[in-house]
C-alpha cells in the first residue's frame, strides 16, 4: 500500500527540484522520470533490505553484454502491485497515466533474443525468490533507433537517458579500476532494481560506465591545445560509448574487446571484493558465486579469474583453475559458425597482454590434458584455444566451465552431436539442455490485461501469473463457446489497439477485421523474411489474375532492424517496403491484402504486436535458429505458428498440438541430405509462379537502386563466392509455406475453429515460461537456493 499523500509531495518536489516547474505542466518524459524517482523512493528500503538478507547465500551471476530490459516504469509499478494506485493518484492531479508510460524510452542495450533473455531471467529469478545479480555494460547509446524513409532503413542515436535515467543508481563509491596496456579507467556502477513480482526480493543488475582517472588535464588546456586536455577522458569514455549493433554476426573490432574486458574484469572485482568480506578461504569461492556467461561475450572472465587469482590474491595456480571451473557455466547462443567468437592473439597482446599470458598458460594446460588422455598429435589442433593466431572463445569457454548449453532441444542435440561433438566426446557430464523462456509479468500480465483478466476470471486465481503450468486447466473451455466468443473478442480488441498505434506511429490504416500475419525479429537471411515476401507478392499476382479468388483478407505486419553493414538485410528490407507500396497503392487490393513494416521494433513495440497477431511467422532455415523467444511470446498470447521445425519451434508444436499450428519445410536431415545435390535454379524453372514473384528483384517491377536486388537475385540462384546458390533453402521451401498459408487460409473462416486452435496454443504455453528455466538453472547447474 502506498501513501498516496506523501508520493504526491514527493512528485511535486522532484517536479520542482529536478524540472523547475509544477508536475502538471511537465514534459511526459520530465513527468515519467520525477514519478519515478518517486517510486524509487518506495523501492530503496526493500532494495537494501534484500541485499542484506541475501549477503551470505550463494548467488548466482548472469554475464551479458547487452540487456534488453524494456520501459521499467509499468513492470516495476506491477512488480509491486502499486499500478492502479498510482494511476489514481495522476488521475487526482490531472495527469494520465497511460501518457506518461508511453513516453519512457526503452533502454535498448541489446540486439534482440540474447539481450531479451537475459532480461527474461532477471525478472524469472527475482520473482521465484533466487538471488542473481546481472552484470553489464551502461552503454551511453543503445540499439540504434529505426526510421524507414523512401523504403530504406535510416539509423538514428538512441541517446536513452536523454531526460534522466531515474532507475539507474550511480554508486560512485564502489567503482573499480580496469587496466589496459597504456593506462587504467575507471568502472563506475549504475544499479537497477528487479522487482520479483509480488514477493519483496529486489535483486540488482549492476551496468558499468566508463570514465577517466583524469577528467581533465589543465596544462594541456593552458597551452589551448583543448582536444589533449581531454582527451584521456574521451578514451576512457568511449570504450562504453555504443552498443554494437550486430547481431549474430561477430564484430572484429579491438572496441568491443576492450567492451567485453571491461566488464567482465569490474564484475569479477567487484565479486571478489565482496567475498573478502567474508574472511573465508578462496577454495569456498565456488560456494558463494555461480556465473553464467551469457555466449561467449564474457568469456573472457575465465583467464581474468584465473589473473586476479593467482597474481592479485595469491592463490595458486591448480588451486585457482579448480575454483574458475567450478564457478563458470556457459550458455551457447548459435549454430551459426560465422559468429562463433574468435579474437585475433595480436588483439589480446596489444590491449590486454597480462590476460594474454594467462590464455596462453590455460592453452598449454589443455594441451597437456589431452595428451594425458592419449589424444593423438594430428588431433589437437581440434581442440586448440589458440589455433591459427586466433583466440577461440567458446573452446576457452567449455574448458574452463562445469556446464555447458544449448538453448532449446534441438539446438543442444545439434551441438552434442556436430557442432561440439569432439568436446562433447571428452566431458560428455558437462553438457546439458535448457530451452529458452519469457516471462508472462512482461509478455502476458502487462500487454494483455484483457487476455490476462479472462484468464484469472476462469481460473480463479491469480496464480498463473507466477506459474504459467495452470494455464493447462483452462484447456477445456477450447469448447465451449460463449468462451471462445469473449476470446476472440479480446484478440480483436488487441487488433484494434495496434492499429490505432500503427495508424498514428506509422500513418498506415488497418484492418483489424483482417487476418494479421506478423513477422517481428532481427533482419537475417537465416530468418527469411525473403520467404514472407516472395509469398505476398505471390498471393498478391494470384488475387489480381483471378479477383474472385476466395482468401481470406490480409495484414502482413513486419518489424525488424539490420545491421547498418549488412547490405543484403537492408536490402530485403527495402524490398519489403516496396512490396507494401505496390499492394497498398493498388485499388484492387482493398479488403484484400495490406503490408506494413513497422518502424524501429523493440520491446515496447513488441508488446502491442504479439498480443494482436493471429499468426506466427516462424519460418528460420531448419538447424539456424537457436530457440528463438518471439515464437514463445505470440503463443502465449494466443496466436499459432506457421514455421518449420526449428528451434524451440518443435517443443511448442510438441506441447500445443500438430493441428493447431502450419509445420512446413525442410528439417535438419532433410538439408543435410541434399545440401551437397540442391540446384534452386531446377526450382525456378519449373514452376513459373515462383519464377515470377523472384524475378520482380530484377526485372524492373521495383527500382534496383544500387544493384542490391540483382545482387540477391544472384546469390538465389547462383550464390556469391562465400556461400552456395540459395544457402537457406527459401525456394526450396516455397511451395510447402505457400501451402501451409492456404491451409490457414481455410482454417482461419471457421472462427470457432480458429479460436480454439489459438486457445490451445495459450493454454498449453506453460512449459516456455522463463520461471521454469530459472528453475534448472538454478537447480542442475547454479545449485542455489530461494530466499
Ligand atoms: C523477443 C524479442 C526478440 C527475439 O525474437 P526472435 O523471434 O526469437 O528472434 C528480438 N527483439 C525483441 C525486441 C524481442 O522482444
Amino acid at each position: 500500500m502506498l501513501n498516496h499523500e506523501s508520493l504526491k509531495k514527493r512528485i511535486d518536489l522532484y517536479a520542482m527540484t529536478t524540472f523547475g516547474g509544477d508536475f502538471k505542466d511537465l514534459l511526459d518524459s520530465e513527468k515519467y522520470v520525477v514519478l519515478s524517482k518517486a517510486m524509487m523512493e518506495t523501492i530503496l528500503p526493500h532494495w537494501n533490505q534484500s541485499r542484506k538478507n541475501t549477503e551470505t547465500m550463494k548467488k548466482a551471476y548472469y554475464l551479458s553484454s547487452e540487456y534488453l530490459m524494456g520501459r521499467f516504469l509499468t513492470n516495476n509499478l506491477i512488480a509491486m502491485d502499486t499500478k492502479d494506485e498510482v494511476k489514481e493518484i495522476l488521475k487526482n492531479m490531472g495527469v494520465d497515466y497511460n501518457q506518461v508510460e508511453e513516453s519512457e524510452e526503452d533502454p535498448a542495450l541489446g540486439n534482440g533474443g540474447l539481450g531479451r533473455l537475459a532480461a527474461c531471467f532477471l525478472d524469472s529469478a527475482a520473482t521465484l525468490g533466487y538471488p542473481m545479480d546481472g552484470y553489464g555494460i551502461r552503454y551511453d547509446f543503445g540499439l540504434f533507433k529505426q526510421k524507414i524513409v523512401d523504403g530504406e532503413q535510416v539509423e538514428v542515436a538512441d541517446n536513452w537517458t536523454k531526460y534522466g535515467d531515474p532507475w539507474g543508481i550511480r554508486k560512485i563509491s564502489e567503482k573499480v579500476r580496469v587496466t589496459f596496456k597504456g593506462g587504467e579507467i575507471y568502472a563506475i556502477p549504475y544499479d537497477y532494481p528487479v522487482i520479483g513480482y509480488d514477493n519483496k526480493l529486489i535483486n540488482t543488475l549492476r551496468l558499468w560506465k566508463a570514465e577517466s582517472l583524469d577528467e581533465f588535464d589543465f596544462r594541456a588546456f593552458n597551452d589551448q591545445n583543448y582536444d589533449l586536455a581531454v582527451k584521456a577522458k574521451n578514451d576512457a569514455e568511449n570504450i562504453a560509448k555504443v552498443l554494437y549493433p550486430n547481431d549474430s554476426y561477430e564484430e572484429g573490432k579491438k572496441l568491443r574487446l576492450k567492451q567485453q574486458y571491461f566488464f567482465v574484469s569490474a564484475s569479477l572485482q567487484d565479486m571478489i571484493r565482496r567475498f573478502k568480506s567474508k574472511n573465508l578461504d578462496f577454495e569456498d569461492f565456488p560456494k558463494y558465486h555461480s556465473i553464467q556467461l551469457n555466449d561467449t561475450h564474457p568469456a573472457v572472465a575465465i583467464p581474468e579469474l584465473m589473473r586476479l587469482l593467482t597474481r592479485k590474491e595469491d592463490v595458486e595456480w591448480d588451486k585457482a583453475w579448480r575454483i574458475t571451473t567450478a564457478t563458470f557455466a556457459y550458455t551457447n547462443h548459435t549454430l551459426l559458425a560465422e559468429a562463433l567468437e574468435q579474437w585475433p592473439e595480436r588483439y589480446y597482446q596489444e590491449l590486454i597482454p597480462q590476460v594474454y599470458k594467462v590464455i596462453l598458460r590455460i592453452h598449454q594446460m589443455l594441451i597437456d590434458e589431452l595428451k594425458g588422455k592419449g589424444i593423438q598429435d594430428h588431433d589437437l589442433n581440434r581442440y586448440e584455444i589458440i589455433h591459427n593466431g586466433n583466440i577461440r572463445m567458446a573452446w576457452m569457454s567449455i574448458f574452463g566451465s562445469k556446464s555447458i548449453n544449448g538453448v532449446a532441444r534441438l539446438h543442444t542435440d545439434l551441438l552434442i552431436n556436430q557442432e561440439l561433438n569432439d568436446w562433447y566426446r571428452l566431458y560428455p557430464e558437462k553438457f546439458n539442455n535448457k530451452t529458452n523462456g519469457i516471462t508472462q509479468r512482461r509478455w502476458l500480465l502487462q500487454s494483455n490485461p484483457e487476455l490476462s483478466e479472462l484468464i484469472t476470471e476462469l481460473l480463479g486465481s491469480e496464480d498463473w501469473i507466477t506459474d504459467l503450468k495452470m494455464l493447462k486447466n483452462l484447456e477445456s473451455y477450447a469448447d465451449v463457446p460463449e468462451i471462445m466468443e469473449r476470446f476472440l473478442q479480446i484478440k480483436w480488441t488487441k487488433k484494434k489497439q495496434l492499429s490505432d498505434y500503427i495508424l498514428q506511429e506509422e500513418g498506415e490504416e488497418i484492418d483489424p477485421d483482417s487476418l494479421f500475419d506478423i513477422q517481428i525479429k532481427r533482419l537475417h537471411e537465416y530468418k527469411r523474411q525473403l520467404l514472407n515476401a516472395f509469398h505476398i507478392l505471390f498471393l498478391y499476382y494470384e488475387l489480381k489474375e483471378n479477383p474472385d479468388l476466395k482468401r481470406v483478407p490480409r495484414t502482413f505486419i513486419f518489424g525488424a532492424k539490420a545491421a547498418p553493414g549488412y547490405v543484403r538485410a537492408k536490402a530485403i528490407i527495402r524490398f519489403i517496403n516496396n512490396i507494401a507500396e505496390l499492394v497498398n497503392g493498388d485499388p484492387a487490393m482493398e479488403g484484400k491484402l495490406k503490408v506494413v513494416f513497422v518502424q524501429n521494433y523493440r520491446v515496447s513495440y513488441g508488446e502491442k504486436l504479439f498480443p494482436a497477431a493471429d499468426l506466427s511467422e516462424q519460418i528460420s532455415t531448419a538447424g539456424k535458429e537457436a530457440s528463438g523467444t518471439g515464437n514463445m511470446k505470440f503463443m502465449l498470447n494466443g496466436a499459432p505458428t506457421i514455421g518449420t521445425y526449428d528451434g524451440a519451434n518443435i517443443e511448442i508444436v510438441e506441447e500445443a498440438g500438430d493441428a493447431n499450428n502450419y509445420i512446413f519445410g525442410l528439417k535438419v536431415e532433410e538439408i543435410e541430405k541434399i545440401r551437397d545435390s540442391y540446384n534452386p535454379e531446377e526450382i525456378y524453372q519449373k514452376d513459373p509462379k515462383l519464377r515470377r514473384v523472384v524475378d520482380t528483384l530484377i526485372d524492373g517491377t521495383f527500382e534496383d537502386k544500387d544493384g542490391s536486388y540483382r545482387e540477391l537475385h544472384n546469390s538465389l540462384l547462383y550464390g556469391a563466392n562465400w556461400h552456395r546458390a540459395d544457402n537457406y533453402f527459401v525456394l526450396k521451401d516455397f511451395h510447402e509455406y505457400r501451402k501451409a498459408h492456404e491451409k490457414a487460409d481455410a482454417d482461419y473462416v471457421d472462427r470457432l475453429g480458429w479460436a480454439r486452435k489459438c486457445w490451445l496454443n495459450m493454454s498449453n504455453s506453460g512449459k516456455f515460461s522463463s520461471d521454469r528455466t530459472i528453475e534448472q538453472y538454478a537447480q542442475e547447474i547454479w545449485d542455489i537456493e530461494k530466499i
